[in-house]
This record gives structure tokens, sequence and C-alpha cells, in this order.
């Protein structure tokens, strides 16, 4: 359930599946480490529930961090042209001409590997 809800595949009924089957290997769980395995998963419903909600709802990672929800952009206004983003592009999702034109990425042809954000020494490239 949890893979599905960071791949945006997630239900707002998981929530309460999730919990319910956390509170129930907490109470029948006959070891210590079984009672505080669900405990990851328990405090962030209740600390970070926002944030669950935000990956089911609105098909978006608040921290950045889930993959499949990411998207990569390149502001027009800071680009400078200089290409490296594209040369280094593992998918040629990257276009544009070197001191002429401001680069773009096809969102289509992304793998979202996040190596034009770590690349671009402007700070044009966006990840939202
Ligand atoms: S690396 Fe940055 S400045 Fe250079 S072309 Fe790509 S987005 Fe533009
Ligand atoms: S995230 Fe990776 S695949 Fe996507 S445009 Fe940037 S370098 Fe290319």
């Amino acid at each position: 359930m949890l893979t599905k809800i960071t791949d945006g595949e997630g239900t707002m009924e998981m929530l309460d599946e999730m919990e319910e089957l956390c509170n129930e290997i907490k109470d029948t769980a006959l070891c210590g480490l079984g009672q505080t395995a669900p405990n990851p998963i328990l405090s962030t419903l209740r600390y970070f529930r926002d944030e669950y909600e935000a990956h089911i709802l609105e098909k978006r990672c608040p921290a950045h961090v889930c993959k499949n929800l990411l998207t990569y952009s390149i502001n027009p206004t800071k680009c400078r042209a200089c290409s490296i983003c594209a040369r280094n592009c593992p998918a040629e999702a990257i276009t544009g001409k070197p001191g002429k034109e401001v680069y773009k990425i096809d969102s289509t042809k992304c793998i979202k590997c996040g190596l034009c954000l770590s690349n671009c020494r402007f700070g044009a490239v966006e990840r939202h």
C-alpha cells in the first residue's frame, strides 16, 4: 500500500486499512519487535497525515522524494542556453540551441533521474 501511495496510486481507504492493520499487528504480535514494527507507519499517519493526503489526492510529494510524482522543468528566464543539461540527459529529453535558444524538457521522455537539476549551474531547472 505504501508503494502504491508513493507511486500516486493510493486511495484514502488505504490509510484506514494501514492503520487497522498496524493496530492489529501491535496488539497480536508475541514479541517486542513485532509489537513495535508498525510504529513508523502509525506515527507518520498521526503526525504527517497531510503528506499522505497530498500523495493521494493531489498526486504530489511535498518532500520531493517520490520519483513517480516529480516533474522537472526549465525556467526560461534563468536558462543561459549552455546545453550542459541536454548533453548529460540519459533520455534525450532536453532540447534547445546552444547559446541561442533556451532549453526545454519533454516530460513524455523524461525518466526523472534528476541529473539536469544537479548539473545546471544557473538554477534554471526546477523540480515540482
Ligand atoms: S544547464 Fe541550465 S542554463 Fe544550461 S541549458 Fe540547461 S537549463 Fe539552461
Ligand atoms: S530529470 Fe533526467 S531524464 Fe529528465 S530531463 Fe532531467 S536529465 Fe533528462
